[in-house]
């Protein structure tokens, strides 16, 4: 398998021989392709096929990426500036063959010469793998930030690991979800280079020996091999070019030949295996119980390989060490990557004869750490033993760096012992662990949430007493997307009706589009921007009926919610709604209904129960709905299955209206909620996450909001909080509970949501019957706009108009100011 790739890689990506072709002439375009196709793939135009084809077109895009990614490198290097350094465990890119054409402006001319070819550019384009190498947001917001990073300018590396195996494939079966393993290096990745040269060695266990004058020898047990693979990502109108460099695992001897050569074949592949399954899987992030020590492996694996990676950069250009945190700023997405802290100052002491304090100041100076997640469960913390065990050196000064925090706790002289031990890098409850946020933040000069009502959560939350000793690190980055991706090449005529109001430069100030404010009540322009709602929701429905056999009238309102299947996101209020809904449908068939198909789709943990009855109860509830002839012209139900990226692209520009209905307090941000907004759906949320923000930029009338805030949620917890008394007093939500409780929709297993409805008369920790009948009123409200056509499409528009500050470029520039220090 390993080989194999290899061999395919290395020969996709020959460096001889290669003309230099810079030309987007159509005509030049076809006879690259052409001899891409034949001395590349060794095939003759009348037997390649469709991937074959897409090989080659990716080819020739590529050739033009290289030459300016060789200028970027170039001017970097020229220009002595500081490097960003994102480090993540998850990129969720996608597709990347629209993405650079798009920017690289050969959009067109590659479609004309394809033309000429006799080859179709959209059907080759679905072919391209979906690199899906991250489980949701975070891994989205992470690709994000790559193409902004290269947008606005900003000399950037991301690093991360190359997953044989990303993201699971999600098929439905029976309802059910079925995990497969997606294979997206099947037929190779013509996109990235293969560099033998950049490997370094990865160590695991061992022992310490402490010599003279303190000097320390760590002698781990297990060594690895990371080898990097390059992929570059191009900016607006190429103005850059960065690299995303991945790293897999490679063993250190191939094959054990004595133990071959004695007859253990199996135990001579051991270390082979063992290396691996270092690069083999992404863990998904919702697990409470991940494959623990593997993962722990994963995070150090690419976290030593990318500061080894960091520091040779550093000491080629400028020779001398201290200057690193004025010339690299190093970013932590999450925790997933917070043994850096500890792995950069095992460098810079043992490999670099640094003294500790010194050590200890320019790793400060040199990370800063973005936090995802207020939710316990997903806090990463180590037992000790393990950590002890894997990184025995970094264990060691793990404790010299909590002792050295807690001195200064201890010397403001103004916390608790209970204070000093919620700082405290190990938490002594229990089990001992180790605690990657607190080792994060005290190793970072800046620690940022994602929207700011997160920011505010952590301030009094997570990190209440280590925002006491450390008031000025906490700062506020308020998530963003890439217009380029989420509006421009997923919604083209939307792209073009923008521009012509607001002119050729939105690509670059996202703002610009609010020049489509003065026109949103606009006849002409409300008649072309429902046009091309139409339009999408049409490509929509066909994907809906060739998948799943289910036929959507289009001019149905499209009411979406697609995100990772989560107990806090809760598609579980929504399906309830669309029970009750149904019920009222049935009782009042008189009632002008506004004709809805309500639309899910998202993966759920493998390991989370409560998620993938969610999944089977809204596949339960779509069958019994879409065959009521009573209901049928108003109301139908879907989920389709395998959300990813590709699937977004879309279902975000068919959406009327966008489902962000998380219990307050619990959405970091969300990502999902700014790409319905900029394509011009209307959103039904909570103010929860960047919703808050949302509302603040498009003015209250031109959101829905509905249910309890933050605060409110955190004071009826704290309260004694009693759903069956609130279910009591909501006849509709009693109904709709108790069919799906009694096996209504499960009639075949009439017990099937017992325990699930369950949950919500006993405990309901995500607030569904508390927010039940707000939500439920909002969508009726929504009803009402629904049919005053001309008010929706001013509210719509309006929306568009308004999401400029969402774009990603926005929050890139805002982390370059005031955190990493660069200028675009
Ligand atoms: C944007 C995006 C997300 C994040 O969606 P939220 O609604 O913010 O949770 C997750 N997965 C994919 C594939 C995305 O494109």
């Amino acid at each position: 398998m390993t080989n194999s790739q290899t061999t395919n890689t290395s020969t996709l990506g020959g460096p001889l021989l290669e003309p230099t072709p810079k030309s987007s002439d159509p005509a030049r375009l076809a006879g690259d392709i052409v001899d891409r196709l034949t001395y590349r793939l060794g095939k003759d135009a009348t037997v390649a096929t469709q991937d074959d084809w897409l090989t080659a077109v990716i080819l020739v895009v590529r050739d033009r990426v290289v030459t300016k990614w060789m200028e970027s490198t170039r001017d970097t290097y020229r220009r002595e500036g500081k490097r960003v350094y994102y480090l993540s465990l998850e990129f969720l890119i996608g597709r990347l063959m629209r993405d650079a054409m798009t920017n690289l402006g050969l959009v067109d001319e590659m479609q004309e010469a394809l033309g000429e070819l006799g080859v179709d550019l959209d059907l080759i384009r679905q072919l391209e793998p979906d690199a899906a190498l991250g489980n949701g947001g975070l891994g989205r917001l992470a690709a994000c930030f790559m193409e902004s990073m290269a947008s606005v300018d900003i000399p950037a590396y991301g690093y991360g690991i190359r997953y044989q195996n990303g993201m699971f494939r999600q098929e439905i079966s029976d309802g059910w979800q079925v995990e497969l393993p997606e294979t997206w290096l099947e037929h190779g990745n013509p996109w990235e280079f293969e560099r033998r040269e950049s490997a370094y060695d990865i160590g695991f266990g061992g022992s310490i020996e402490i010599g003279e004058d303190d000097a320390c020898t760590w002698t781990p047990s297990e060594r690895f091999i990371a080898e990097a693979f390059d992929t570059p990502i191009v900016g607006w109108q190429a103005k850059r070019v960065n690299t995303l460099r991945l790293w897999r695992a490679e063993p250190v001897d191939p094959i054990l030949l004595g133990k071959f050569n004695a007859g253990d074949h199996i135990g001579a592949l051991h270390d082979s295996n063992k290396a691996e399954a270092l690069s083999r899987v992404l863990y998904p992030a919702d697990e409470t119980e991940a494959g623990q020590e593997l993962r722990l492996r994963q995070e150090y694996f690419f976290s030593s390989a990318s500061l080894q990676d960091i520091l040779r950069r550093h000491m080629s250009q400028f020779g001398r060490i201290t200057s690193l945190p004025d010339k690299a700023a190093i970013q932590l997405n999450d925790t997933h990557p917070a043994v850096s802290v500890a792995e950069l100052m095992r460098l810079l002491i043992d490999d670099y004869n640094v003294d500790f304090d010194l050590a200890w100041d320019m790793t400060k100076r040199t990370f800063a750490y973005t936090n995802h997640t207020l939710l316990p469960e997903a806090l990463e913390s180590w037992p000790i033993p393990l950590f002890e065990r894997l990184l025995p050196r970094h264990m060691q000064l793990i404790y010299k760096i909590n002792a050295r925090v807690l001195m200064e706790a201890r010397a403001t002289g103004t916390f608790e012992d209970e204070q000093i031990s919620a700082m405290s890098l190990i938490d002594e409850n229990g089990s001992r662990r180790v605690r990657m946020g607190n080792l994060a933040f005290v190793g970072a000069h800046s620690i940022n949430g994602v929207s700011g009502l997160h920011t505010d959560l952590m301030k009094q939350t997570v990190f209440r007493d280590l925002h006491q000793l450390y008031p000025l690190r906490i700062n506020n980055k308020t998530n963003g997307v890439t217009p380029r991706r989420w509006l421009m090449q997923i919604n083209p005529d939307l792209y073009d009706l923008a521009r012509e109001v607001a002119g050729d430069g939105i690509m670059s100030d996202l703002d610009g589009l609010l020049a489509l404010n003065d026109v949103a009540d606009d006849a002409g322009v409300q008649e072309r921007f429902t046009a091309i709602k139409h339009q999408n929701k049409v490509a929509l429905s066909n994907l809906v009926q060739d998948r799943m056999g289910i036929a959507i009238d289009p001019s149905m309102m499209f009411d979406i919610q697609i995100k990772r299947i989560h107990e806090y996101k809760r598609q579980l209020l929504n399906i309830v709604e669309t029970v009750a809904l149904y019920h009222q449908i049935r009782s009042h068939p008189e009632r002008a209904w506004a004709p809805r198909v309500k639309v899910f789709a998202g993966k759920a943990a493998a390991s989370y129960h409560n998620a993938k009855l969610i999944i089977k109860l809204a596949g339960d509830v779509a069958k019994i709905i879409n065959a009521d002839p009573a209901t049928r012209d108003v109301l139908k139900v879907a989920f389709l299955p395998n959300y990813n990226v590709s699937l977004a692209e879309v279902m975000v520009p068919a959406a009327d209206l966008s489902e962000q209905i998380s219990t307050a307090g619990m959405e970091a941000s969300g990502t999902g909620n700014m790409k319905f907004g900029l394509n011009g759906a209307l959103t039904i949320g909570t103010l929860d996450g960047a919703n808050v923000e949302m509302r603040e930029h498009l003015g209250a009338e031109n959101i829905v909001i509905f249910g309890m805030t933050a605060d409110e949620v955190a004071a009826k917890r704290a309260g004694g909080y009693n759903p069956e008394e609130v279910i009591a007093g909501s006849p509709e939500l009693a109904q709709a509970l108790s069919a799906i409780e009694n096996g209504i929709f499960s009639p075949q297993d009439p017990f099937r949501y017992r325990d699930l409805i369950g949950g919500i008369r006993m405990s309901d920790w995500f607030m569904l019957a508390a927010d039940f009948d707000s939500y439920s009123a909002a969508q009726r409200d929504v009803d009402r706009i629904w049919h005053d056509k001309p008010r929706w499409a001013g509210m719509a528009i309006r929306n568009t108009a308004r999401m400029g500050y969402f774009s990603s470029d926005r929050t890139i520039r805002q982390y370059a100011r005031e955190i990493w220090n660069v200028l675009p």
